[in-house]
């Protein structure tokens, strides 16, 4: 047998029919493009972090529940008892290992555009996965839109990210809340950019018992963590934590998450930085002839270049040594969009640089 008929024969239809998420290659670039904090930790708080690392048994497996740092998170939350939180490999590892729980006919519902592991994951499991476009004049809920699919597909998921990516704004609250409560499965609320957005359903989970809140260290400063938690009723955590792997947070992890979480102190300067340098560089993008920004309330900014110039652009700014993210071959709403991470004030003037330069050239 050659091996294109063996891969045919072995993997399912719908792993052969998905490509693979590409992450670009940085190397020797300015990185705007992945949503990172840019800022690194001072020198006397790296040195108590190795020393926190020191003990760490290497040649045991780590602490299945990671209890210590389940118990730090559900604090930092203030989740009373009646709540689960359950802890992933990012919550990249959440979001599948939830719908890995589902069947095989269930259907999968989020905005449109939106993050997108939401539909690689739902197409990799073969379920049916549901894109409602945003509305096209400022990324809002097409409330009529979204519930007449509730009402249609009686989803058994739908992800809310809050604010969203790639838009970068936050949904209208009572929309959202009105999805809740017309859905007869769960609801999702992806709030990976908490630390930026000064909003959060974390309140309500008492109010719907269908509603679950996915959070994530990687936007706050410990993308190379890998660390995710998603809380909510306690029963339909445990139904979740049946299939997670028992060892999915690693020793080096769960030591540095809790060496890192209770510094949080660190983390809100840095957090408020890239809150300032984000208003700046919104208000610098807009007064750029030919670029519309569009608000955030994350810690990257969308914004549309003038009409089929957008890869161009990228392009020219990564010449230039910085890399952004090019949304544009998304196409839809996402046509001629670029995206651009707040980094540190100095690789944000540069960006604007960059992007000032490039649009000269196109000499429109
Ligand atoms: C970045 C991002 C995630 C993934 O976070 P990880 O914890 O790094 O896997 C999830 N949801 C949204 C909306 C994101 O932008």
């Amino acid at each position: 047998m050659t091996i294109n008929k063996i891969i045919s024969s072995v993997f399912r239809k719908e792993v052969l029919a998905i490509e693979a998420y590409v992450v670009a290659d940085a190397k020797g670039l300015i990185k705007l493009d992945a949503m990172e904090n840019p800022y690194g930790w001072p020198e006397h708080i790296k040195n108590n972090w190795l020393e926190a690392l020191r003990d760490c048994q290497l040649n045991r497996y780590p602490d299945p529940d990671a209890k210590e740092l389940s118990k730090i998170i559900k604090e930092l939350n203030q989740l009373s008892d009646q709540f689960g939180v359950l802890l992933g490999n990012g919550s990249d590892e959440i979001i599948q290992l939830l719908l890995m729980a589902l069947p095989q006919e269930a259907y999968v519902l989020a905005p449109a555009p939106g993050f997108v592991m939401y539909k690689q994951l739902s197409d990799s499991l073969g379920l049916n996965y549901l894109g409602i476009p945003l509305l096209a004049n400022n990324f809002d809920l097409d409330l009529p839109a979204m519930l007449s699919a509730i009402e249609a597909y009686q989803p058994s998921v739908i992800f809310l990210a809050y604010p969203n990516n790639p838009t970068g704004n936050l949904f209208a609250k009572s929309d959202v809340l009105e999805i809740i409560k017309r859905a007869k499965g769960l609801v999702v609320i992806d709030e990976a950019y908490a630390p930026f957005a000064g909003a959060s359903f974390i309140n309500e989970l008492e109010h719907y018992g269908n509603m679950l809140v996915m959070r994530t260290v990687s936007k706050l400063g410990l993308a190379g963590l890998r660390l995710g938690y998603i809380m909510g009723n306690a029963l339909i955590i445990e139904q979740l934590n049946k299939i997670r792997l028992p060892y999915n947070i690693n020793s080096l992890s769960q030591i540095s998450a809790i060496f890192a979480l209770t510094h949080k102190k660190l983390f809100e300067e840095q957090t408020q930085n890239i809150c300032d340098e984000r208003a700046s560089v919104y208000k610098q993008l807009n007064e750029l002839k030919g670029i519309v920004a569009y608000p955030s309330a994350a810690n990257f900014i969308l914004f549309k270049t003038p009409k089929e110039t957008a890869t161009e652009i990228f392009l020219s700014i990564k010449r230039q040594g910085i890399l952004i993210k090019n949304m544009s071959g998304q196409r839809g709403l996402l046509d001629d969009c670029l995206r651009v991470t707040i980094g540190k004030p100095e690789e944000n003037k540069a960006f604007m640089s960059a992007l000032k330069l490039s649009l000269e050239d196109l000499a429109l």
